[in-house]
């Protein structure tokens, strides 16, 4: 099929045609989460812009097959190979085993991929599944001269590559040299840059998920996991591998070592990483700040869909800053664009060539490495446009394929009289709350109720029959 797609690759640093290993397929593979805590909205926004990426390819005609792993085992807290096990700590924080914490934040975090409209990956494996297969790969890395034992732990030896720093520039090849300097030193380590393939000498004298090997008993590296569960289930050839630019050095770097050594040949053509959602102090993260999560925002009264909009107006290789205010900006956005859509009327015949004309710019706006905002101004295109409505509401459609906002909701909660039960029964609940502040006669707090209904679409009235409520 044609070619349509250009992406930004980290591995060539340029934009580049799209072209696969087999002509009309894709195999996708994405770094899943560590699941020994909830993610906050700067994990999501790298699924937000993956999961618009594996739709693009897909609109545009492409049989996409995507893998992600789920790293329930061997992720230290430094992303090298020192610092606390991440799913240990989990543990102790709550005073569970690895295994439930692991259980409860899967599902924490496929909950809030549901609410953000991110769709799940056909495959989606833990990595406790894939022992055998880690074993297997790190024997033949053995056998094959590129990997060794000290201290009881299997090592990779990256002196055996002509080019283990494979995606930073010359010059920053050579200040990485004495990268790990300022990272505790493990002696065992023939050069600075090796990493563990498998741990048998655990640091942590309560490690819970051990399993026989042929290097005694202990855990995968959390490098190796990806490498193997991407090859299990998409073969030797991936055409993306996508994740967070934190991802980029040492993760990334070392599974194209591992990988490209085991198979004998190169293995994934482009890489996709989307860039950090910051705050105010820098990264975000899960021990700085306030940790932003998806249920916080909800709890503030903001529709998930609202931080997915805030996503998808920034390019995915540009740094992001979360602020309150501008999310505000995107709730009255976000309800006036669902608003003005929701004022098309469903009916009449679609005009065939206008919505070809306009179907053709929003995919090459997102054919241009990915340019939601650019997608996202075609929304506004179309409204405009001289056609009918039933012709903008269908490209409308369309489009949300791709963009997952849920942007004729209206129409659809028209379809079930009004709104949705969920969003029925969450309109009762404040009334009865407002109800019980006027009660208390605490107006501000009955005030701040009808406001934050009414920024939802939704306005009440005090009748005497009681309080009624209609879509603005
Ligand atoms: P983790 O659960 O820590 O393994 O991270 C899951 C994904 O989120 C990885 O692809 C990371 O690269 C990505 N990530 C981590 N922090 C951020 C951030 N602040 N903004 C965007 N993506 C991030
Ligand atoms: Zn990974």
């Amino acid at each position: 099929m044609e070619n349509k797609v250009s992406l930004f690759n980290t591995l060539t640093r340029k934009v580049e045609k799209f072209v696969p290993y087999e002509d009309g397929k894709v195999a996708m593979y994405t770094c899943g989460p560590t699941v020994y805590h909830f993610a906050h909205i700067g994990n999501l926004r790298s699924y937000i812009m993956e999961d618009v990426l594996e739709k693009t390819l897909r609109y545009v005609g492409y049989d996409v097959k995507r893998v992600m792993n789920i790293t329930d085992v061997g992720h230290l807290t430094s992303d090298a190979d020192t610092g606390e096990d991440k799913m240990l700590k989990g543990a102790k924080r709550e005073h569970k085993t690895v295994m439930e914490i692991a259980a409860y934040y899967t599902d924490a975090f496929f909950d809030d991929c549901k609410k953000l409209n991110i769709k799940t990956p056909d495959v989606v494996e833990p990595a406790t599944n894939c022992i055998d297969e880690f074993i297997t790969m790190v024997s033949g890395l053995l056998e094959k001269g590129f990997a060794y034992i000290a201290g009881g732990n299997v090592y990779f030896d990256t002196s055996k590559l002509e080019d283990y720093y494979v995606f930073s520039s010359i010059s920053e090849k050579e200040l990485m040299v004495g990268v790990r300097d300022d990272v505790e030193e493990d002696t065992n380590k023939k050069n600075k840059a090796d990493f563990v393939l498998w741990f048998t000498k655990s640091k942590f004298d309560n490690q819970e998920l051990k399993w026989d090997s042929p290097w005694g008993v202990g855990y995968p590296g959390w490098h190796i996991e990806c490498s193997c569960i991407s090859m299990k289930h998409l073969g030797e050839h991936l055409d993306i591998h996508c994740g967070g630019v934190d991802n980029i050095f040492p993760h990334h770097t070392n599974e194209i070592a591992q990988s490209e050594s085991y198979m004998g040949h190169k293995w994934c053509n482009y890489w996709f990483h989307v860039q950090h959602l910051n705050d105010k102090s820098g990264k975000m993260s899960k021990s700085n700040g306030e940790f932003l999560t998806v249920s916080l925002l909800e709890e503030k009264g903001y529709d998930p869909l609202v931080y997915r909009l805030f996503c998808l107006q920034s390019h995915y290789r540009k740094p992001l800053e979360f602020s309150y205010e501008i999310l505000d900006n995107m709730v009255s956005a976000y309800n006036k664009l669902v608003k003005k859509i929701g004022e098309l009327k469903d009916e009449g015949e679609i005009e065939k060539t206008v919505f070809d004309e306009y179907k053709d710019k929003f995919v090459a706006a997102l054919a241009n490495d990915i340019n939601t905002s650019s997608a996202i101004t075609v929304i506004y295109d179309v409204l405009r446009a001289d056609c009918n409505d039933k012709t903008k509401l269908e490209l409308i459609r369309s489009f949300d394929y791709v963009l997952s906002l849920n942007l004729d909701r209206m129409q659809r909660e028209d379809e079930n009289n009004g709104v949705d039960a969920e969003m029925e029964a969450f309109i009762l609940a404040k009334i009865e709350e407002r109800k019980a502040a006027k009660k208390e006669k605490d107006f501000a707090k009955a005030d701040a109720i009808r406001a934050e209904l009414l920024e939802k679409g939704v306005a009440i009235k005090d009748t005497r029959e009681g309080v009624v409520w209609e879509l603005v």
